[in-house]
Formats: C-alpha cells, sequence, structure tokens
C-alpha cells in the first residue's frame, strides 16, 4: 500500500502552577495541562496519529503511565519514538492536520509559531503541518485542551541507488531477476522486524 492514514486524540485538564507546552512550544498563561508526562496535548495526539497509520499500537503502550521514567517527560521524546516507527514501517509523513479544542489561552496568534515548530520536530516542511483551533462552545469543557490529529503517510520508494545496483547486478552477474527479488524482499523483512512490539495493554494517561 502507498499511502496510509492515522488518527489521534487527546484532552489534558488545566491547572494552575504547571507550565504550558502546546506543540512543543514554552506558552505564557496562567495554567498548565496536568500529565505524567510535561501534558503536551497536541504532541499526543500527532503522536498517536503516527503510531495509529502503521498499526503499532498507542502512545500509552510504549510509554505507560506507571513508568516513572515518563514523569515530566519532554513529549518530544514520544513523537520521536513515533517517527522511528513510521520510518522502520518504511513510511514518511506527506502531511499532517489538527484542530485544538480549548477556551484559552487563544490559539490564532501562535498558530504559526507551534506549526513551525512541530514541523522542525517532525524534519518536514511547516507547509505540511497544518494548526487550527476552536473554543468548546456547549461542550462545558472549559479547563480541558482536546487535540485532533490526521496524519497522511506515503511510501518511501526505494531509492535510485539500490535501483541502478539492481540493473547492474542483472546485467553482470548470473544471479537472476527473481534471485534479486527476493534479495531486496529479504532487505525489507529485515527492516520490518526492526518494528517494536507494543504491549496492548495499557490505556493511556500519558
Ligand atoms: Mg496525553
Amino acid at each position: 500500500m502507498k499511502i496510509r492514514i492515522g488518527y489521534g486524540w487527546d484532552s489534558h485538564a488545566f491547572k494552575p502552577g504547571v507550565p504550558l507546552r502546546i506543540g512543543g512550544l514554552a506558552i505564557e498563561h496562567p495554567e498548565g495541562l496536568a500529565g505524567h508526562s510535561d501534558g503536551d496535548v497536541l504532541l499526543h495526539a500527532i503522536t498517536d496519529a503516527l503510531l495509529g497509520a502503521v498499526s503499532a499500537g498507542d502512545i500509552g503502550s510504549f510509554f505507560p503511565p506507571g513508568d516513572a521514567r515518563w514523569k515530566g517527560a519532554d513529549s518530544a521524546i514520544f513523537l520521536n519514538i513515533a517517527l522511528e516507527e513510521i520510518q522502520n514501517a518504511g513510511y514518511r509523513i506527506a502531511n499532517v492536520d489538527t484542530t485544538l479544542v480549548l477556551a484559552a489561552p487563544k490559539i490564532a496568534p501562535i498558530a504559526g509559531e507551534i506549526r513551525e515548530r512541530v514541523a522542525s520536530l517532525l524534519d518536514i516542511p511547516p507547509g505540511d503541518v497544518s494548526i487550527k483551533a476552536k473554543t468548546p462552545e456547549g461542550l462545558g469543557l472549559d479547563h480541558v485542551a482536546q487535540a485532533h490529529a490526521v496524519v497522511l503517510l506515503e511510501r518511501v520508494e526505494e531509492n535510485n541507488d539500490v535501483r541502478v545496483m539492481h540493473a547492474e547486478i542483472d546485467e553482470t552477474m548470473s544471479v537472476g531477476a527473481d534471485e534479486i527479488d527476493e534479495m531486496l524482499k529479504e532487505m525489507s523483512r529485515g527492516r520490518k522486524s526492526a518494528v517494536k512490539k507494543p504491549a496492548f495493554d495499557t490505556e493511556d494517561f500519558t
């Protein structure tokens, strides 16, 4: 399959005296988001979307909230593991679309900055990242921040070097095309075996 889609959602309650981080950006605000980690609701949703796109479990199965190592952890660590998972599965990000739902602070004035930060963490151009925000009208959730994220992945094509090597071996050696295909499949199987196996036995409180 050449493309895959992933969806992630997360929520965290606001808490006084905690630094606020959204999309890896430190934001001036009287309250932050409570969580076992740094509570970065947006990075958690994107992490889940990436893991979901390659059917690799969720953030809670990789980083159990009962594990003291992740207390106050920078959520960029979680994002990096999810990026490794999609790379190991042979995919890269085509684009990411997100929606934050929160009463305050206002996101529109800093959406560009969040976009730059998220794009930098994902190592993709800012034009491939979208940050939208809404207020939780009628939900009675003014002390909660929610984030939704959708990612589209595209399969990384066999690079030119491998294709040229394939053609050269084909011409100069007595190895048949079938055997070369088998060697390439073997390489691909080796790559897949590097994918970590999630536990699937935890709910996410990260
Ligand atoms: Mg979370």
